[in-house]
């Protein structure tokens, strides 16, 4: 079998046999891609316009039943899955006679499908997988009384089938691999099919192919034109090669069809008679193998969208071998530039995971996806998250992680199966932000391209690189500032405070001459509530929905309530809503809380109970305007466990760290941190209260105002670049960092930005002495993309994110800001835990990490 009819030596060409130029195609059929660079086709790839519109016809056109009956519409379904199912077969040139194909939900319920008849054998079955499995290969081995292997060199799967004849197993075999692996594009060697068979004579331990061709087929021809040679079994999803519909086949070479005897379940449809009651017998179908084993009514709208599909799939492309030279070429190109990044002192930018003896040329060899990590200039490694994060303010869609494939990922990165149980037991899972264990990354970075993939995709993706992860001068450069010179300026005050009352909500800005509590949590009132998903009990965010930052709650201490209005601030008119500010109290307005019904909730991964509002015309005010289902919850009183630890770049007190620059931050910590006194803090993420500098922000705008705006290198014109509508040089507001504590240069001339990076303490009040309130400094905040969201307008942007990663980046994390903690003991002050008060316009004297005052 041969599976690709395109030679290695045939060149890859762009977009030749397409009906037209890719971008054409790209704006007509794929207009959500407009402002996007989408590089993740090997998670799925795209639906073109024109193939839905087609398959809407189809079904507003024609009467469908089910067709497990005899009445017209049903013969029709039936008549039309019968003609789709052929046509699948011959897509992939599968003989109909050698051949048959079996429609379930993805491929993974076709390997799972598999894997029940094998296991229900009658002396079960051992497994043999390779090392670059998917995840939905590697669970088979789970169902293989048996016995299972994993062959982690080619060679030795090589060995194994050359001395299969004299194995003394008394059991069937299955031995099972990918195409292409989906986490590197690699693709494996088809003689494995052709090289067992041909030493499996005897029915009773005979070994079985299973091909896993989902990642393979996407962008190549499958040829199953020699049924000698073709795996027993072939696996797919048909979204990865057309976007739609949701639906994968299994391709059973008919002489191995017989191993499905052996399968117990049936349900509705795969039987010709059952008996029920005391006499449990059942006739199970026989005609054919599909017939055998689809269970229950087919996904049959989805089956007749497969026709649209193949039309329109052919019609805008011609032929999988158009894409295969298509993906191709621009692979190659991609793989070339990214090879070709470097820092300024000559290192590589980027680590790709290839095979050794795969090659960007070879399809034989090499599918058209990448997988890689970045490293900065002095060798450290970049962890995916924040990769992730930037290429999501910047509108490029990537994926990250072990790319559900356990094996592959952690042969590339070098980890033994003893390091990733000792990372889970740290605690790390699928999908979180564990990225660099040990200094190496735990995770793999994947772009993949698929049939309407465009030169313009990899000139961004490139432009992007380069943009964050090239570094162009050693870090550090700045303007040198002498520490003496900068204790001997003016001080600071107040600018603004302000208080969240509503977790990820709007800010309430405490009124110029009100003086306002201080507890050990935070500002009074700060973060006291949240917005709970109904479904799932998670917390909203901004991140998620930057609409929440148009719902502006008001305090109104003297009438006991909180006023929440939604929409844009200008809006002459939002919709209100009055909660009272009193736990017990019966707000008759609206609300009613739940004292009783409390469900757990998750904020930031911790688990804390909230006390959610039942009402409905409180769930449905915030629902509406968010347009998720949620409600409003509090945060019980005086309950919290939740405490702050700082990080571990949180602060650091180095002696020899003469000149200090501002914008630079200290080194390494030289000791651990001091262990922190348990802080109290209500729903906020970090500490009880965040402080920012406005210097700082003037200072960042000032960056920001000065970046030249990145074109990607590219030969083609570039006012259409993906994602240039983002773009913006222009200044943000203070507000988007969300802090509490706004704090500016009594004199304006004398601006220190980032001075407040070296505060290891500060005091803030009018008078001296027992009127001022102390605050130590627990550590830098960490920022997100969250700080994208315009808190006038609920819209998201690229700065001043983007600006702060290349501006403020330590270790890893990026800066901006000071988590800080108020002192005292609150059962020495007033009532309630107030430990003082603040007001704009209070001094604010804040003591350098240098200093031995404390
Ligand atoms: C995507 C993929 C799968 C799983 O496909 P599902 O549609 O999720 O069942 C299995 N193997 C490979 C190689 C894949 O790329």
């Amino acid at each position: 079998m041969s599976i690709a009819k395109s030679s290695a030596s045939t060149s890859a060409t762009y977009c030749s046999g397409y009906s037209e130029d890719v971008d054409r195609i790209r704006e007509r059929e794929y207009p959500l891609l407009k402002d996007t660079t989408y590089l993740d086709h090997a998670g799925t790839t795209l639906y073109a316009k024109s193939l839905i519109d087609s398959f809407s016809r189809d079904l507003t056109s024609s009467l469908y039943g089910n067709p497990h009956s005899m009445s017209a519409s049903s013969q029709l379904s039936a008549q039309r899955v019968d003609d789709i199912r052929l046509r699948a077969l011959r897509f992939f040139n599968a003989d109909p006679d050698e051949f048959d194909l079996v429609f379930v939900a993805n491929a993974t319920a076709g390997i799972k499908l598999i894997a029940d008849a094998f296991r229900d054998s009658p002396r079960g079955f051992w497994y043999g997988y390779h090392v670059d499995a998917h995840t939905s290969l590697v669970g088979v081995r789970e169902l293989a009384a048996a016995g299972s292997r994993c062959f982690v060199r080619d060679d030795e799967v090589d060995a194994w089938a050359f001395g299969l004849e004299s194995e003394g197993r008394e059991s069937l075999g299955l031995f099972a691999y990918p195409a292409q692996s989906n986490m590197n594009g690699r693709r494996f060697p088809m003689r494995w099919c052709e090289q067992v068979r041909a030493r499996c004579s005897k029915a009773e331990n005979k070994v079985y192919t299973l091909l896993d061709a989902a990642s393979f087929v996407s962008t190549s021809p499958l040829d199953l034109s020699n049924a000698s040679t073709a795996p027993d079994f072939t696996v797919l999803s048909f979204y990865k090669i057309f976007g739609f519909p949701d639906l994968g086949a299994l391709i059973v070479r008919k002489s191995a069809g017989d191993v499905f005897r052996h399968r117990k379940f049936f349900g509705g449809g795969t039987v010709n008679m059952v008996l029920t009651g005391n006499e449990p017998w059942h006739a199970k179908k026989e005609s054919s193998i599909h017939e055998r084993l689809e269970d229950g009514t087919l996904p049959f709208h989805s089956i007749i969208a497969l026709e649209s599909a193949f039309e329109t799939h052919r019609r805008l492309y011609g032929s999988m071998e158009n894409i295969a030279s298509h993906t191709r070429f621009l692979a190659k190109r991609l793989h070339d530039r990214m090879v070709a990044l470097k820092h300024y002192n000559g290192t590589r930018a980027c680590q790709l995971y290839t095979t050794q003896n795969s090659s960007y040329d070879d399809p034989s060899t090499q599918g058209p996806i990448l997988a890689f990590n970045l490293h900065n200039s002095r060798g450290m490694w970049i962890g995916k998250s924040e990769v992730e994060r930037l290429a999501s303010i910047k509108n490029i869609q990537i994926r990250s992680g072990t790319l559900c494939n356990p094996g592959g990922t952690a042969v590339s990165l070098g980890w033994s199966g003893a390091d990733m149980l000792r990372h889970f037991s740290a605690g790390m899972r699928c999908g979180d932000e564990h990225d660099i264990m040990d200094e190496r990354p735990t995770g793999i970075l994947r772009v993949s391209l698929g049939a309407m993939s465009s030169q313009r995709d990899v000139d961004a993706f490139v432009a992007f690189l380069e943009e964050f992860y090239v570094d162009k001068l050693p870090e550090g450069v700045l303007v040198p500032l002498m520490r003496g010179v900068c204790l001997q300026q003016p001080s600071f005050y107040v600018e603004s405070l302000s208080v969240y009352p509503i977790k990820s909500c709007g800010a309430f800005r405490v009124p110029d001459g009100q003086r306002w509590e201080v507890r050990r949590e935070g500002l009074a009132w700060d973060r006291e509530w949240c917005l709970v998903h109904q479904g799932t009990g998670v917390t909203l965010n901004q991140k998620r929905y930057p609409r929440m930052a148009l719902i502006r709650p008001t305090l109104d201490l003297g009438r006991g309530i909180l006023r929440i209005i939604c929409g844009e601030a200008h809006a002459l008119e939002g919709k209100t809503l009055e909660i009272s500010l009193n736990r017990m109290g019966t707000n008759a307005l609206t609300t009613s809380l739940c004292q009783n019904a409390s469900k757990p909730s998750t904020v930031c991964g911790d688990k804390v109970v909230l006390q959610a509002y039942t009402s409905p015309a409180v769930s449905s005010f915030f629902s509406n305007f968010l347009g998720v289902p949620c409600t409003l919850a509090r945060f019980p009183p005086q309950s919290s466990t939740r405490s702050y630890a700082p990080r571990k770049v949180a602060r650091s007190r180095s002696h020899n760290q003469s000149p200090s620059m501002p914008g630079s931050f200290p080194q390494a910590p030289s000791s651990p941190s001091p262990s922190p006194t348990q802080t109290p803090i209500l729903l906020s993420n970090e500490s009880p209260l965040l402080l920012i500098s406005r210097s700082s922000v003037n200072r960042l705008n000032e960056s920001i105002k000065s970046t030249p705006r990145a074109n990607p290198n590219s030969s083609l014109d570039s006012d259409n670049f993906p994602g240039s509508g983002t773009n913006s040089n222009k200044a943000v507001a203070a507000d988007v960092f969300r802090a509490n504590i706004v704090v500016a240069e009594n004199i304006p001339t004398a601006e220190r930005p980032y001075i407040e990076d070296t505060w290891a303490s500060l005091r803030i009040g009018s008078g001296s002495g027992s009127e001022q309130l102390r605050f130590n400094v627990l550590g830098s905040c960490e920022r997100c993309q969250m700080v994208c969201v315009d808190q006038y307008t609920g819209q998201r942007g690229d700065e001043p994110y983007a600006t702060l990663a290349k501006t403020r980046k330590v270790e890893r994390k990026i800066l901006f800001g000071r988590h800080i903690s108020p002192v005292g003991d609150a059962r020495a002050h007033g009532e309630g835990g107030c430990l003082g008060t603040v007001m704009v316009g209070d001094v604010v004297v804040p003591s350098y990490e240098d200093d031995d005052e404390s």
